[in-house]
């Protein structure tokens, strides 16, 4: 399967029920929350639970998620752009993972074709390292706290003092 990352992850998410879906959690910036109530996301569709979240349904399920699509996918949250790429941050660098295909069944595809796997590498750098810079340190040091498991380390870009990334 060759072609844009967003041609690729259309037919393969299609066919994995959302898994990342479930206990995502997935935080937003400022920017993000007001693009959302500007198209009428509720603001009670958010929660703050030492950050600003999406909502969980009682399984855990993202409440975005409305039979295996997401509803806000054009102005989804930065993390979810990112996939199947994640983050944290350590002295000061934004080190970013890549889940296993254990969990993610996109994964073998992103690996197979180097110029997808690098377009959406860059994306999730980019867009990474804007929520970074557009949250809180306190909302950092809380989601920098959620494991990660079944990741593996691919790449660590260094953080300027101010929190911005360097190319
Ligand atoms: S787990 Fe991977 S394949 Fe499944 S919906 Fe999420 S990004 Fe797509
Ligand atoms: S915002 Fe969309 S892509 Fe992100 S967890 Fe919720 S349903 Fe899934």
């Amino acid at each position: 399967m060759t072609g844009s990352f967003e041609a690729l992850a259309e037919a393969v998410c299609a066919t994995c029920g959302a898994q990342c879906c479930y206990g995502a959690h997935p935080p937003l910036s400022p920017g993000r929350i007001a693009i959302l109530r500007e198209r009428g996301v509720p603001h009670t569709a958010f929660e703050c639970n030492g950050y600003t979240r999406i909502h969980s349904d009682q399984d855990g399920l993202c409440i975005m998620c409305i039979d295996g699509r997401c509803r806000i996918h054009a102005f989804k949250p930065e993390t979810c752009v990112a996939g199947p790429f994640t983050f944290e941050v350590a002295d000061n660098r934004l080190r970013l993972f890549l889940k296993h295909e254990s969990i993610c069944p996109l994964v073998p595809y992103l690996k197979a074709d180097e110029r997808v796997y690098e377009t959406q590498f860059q994306n999730a750098a980019q867009i990474l390292a804007d929520l970074v810079r557009s949250l809180p340190s306190r909302e950092l040091d809380v989601i920098n706290a959620i494991p990660e498991p079944e990741t593996d380390l691919v790449a660590e870009i260094p953080l300027d003092p101010g929190g911005d990334c360097i190319p």
